[in-house]
């Protein structure tokens, strides 16, 4: 079986500049991103039988991972997952929001903009490192956040947008500021991948 691979980022490290500059994306990618394939690869190279499942079906059934591993697949494969989804859901062009997915954060969180507000109040919430996500959970959407690398597949949910907190996300650019972060974070959002995601967890 083939082993875990890191996708090169789908578009230039510069692209999303000035919101996210393009070091920290070299940096984020090149260097946290391929850690993660790497360490994965590591602890499936003492199970090989690790390498005929998806990250995301690791990471959705942790319990049948060899104990030996399980610690170091759950951090590994949870952040390639976490990972390799980040990197879509932003784009120097972002695209619309679909009518379905604008009728669902209506109904459920008033407005975009107090979702936006509730998102980040997540986002700035979670201590230490970890992500903030919005998930579709049964017929509805939810914001929750996880530590670390993990992602909610491992509580069932499905994420249709979230947001790296770890310092390694922002601090070049705006050192400890969290929140100056997730402002400017909200210009590189591509509405029409999340719509996408939206649409493929509720069919
Ligand atoms: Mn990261």
């Amino acid at each position: 079986m083939p082993k875990f691979e890191l996708a090169p980022l789908p578009y230039d490290f510069a692209a999303l500049e000035p919101h996210i500059d393009a070091q920290t994306m070299q940096i984020h990618h090149g260097k946290h991103h391929a850690a993660y394939v790497n360490n994965l690869n590591t602890a499936a190279d003492k199970h090989p039988e690790l390498y005929e499942k998806s990250a995301e079906a690791l990471i959705q059934s942790l319990m049948s991972v060899p104990e030996d591993v399980r610690v170091a697949v759950r951090n590994n494969a949870g952040g390639h997952v976490n990972h390799t989804m980040f990197w879509k859901l932003m784009s120097a062009k972002p695209g619309p929001i679909s009518t379905e997915l604008s009728a669902a954060i209506n109904s459920t969180f008033t407005s975009l903009d107090n979702f936006k507000t509730q998102f980040a109040d997540a986002a700035m919430k979670r201590f230490g490192s970890g992500w903030a996500w919005l998930v579709v959970d049964g017929d509805g959407l939810k914001i929750i956040s996880m530590p670390n690398q993990d992602n909610p597949l491992m509580e069932g949910f499905t994420p249709i947008l979230g947001v790296d907190v770890w310092e390694h996300a922002y601090y070049l650019k705006y050192q400890n500021r969290r929140a100056d972060y997730l402002a400017a974070w909200w210009n590189v959002v591509d509405w029409a991948a999340v719509s996408g995601l939206y649409a493929a967890a509720t069919k």
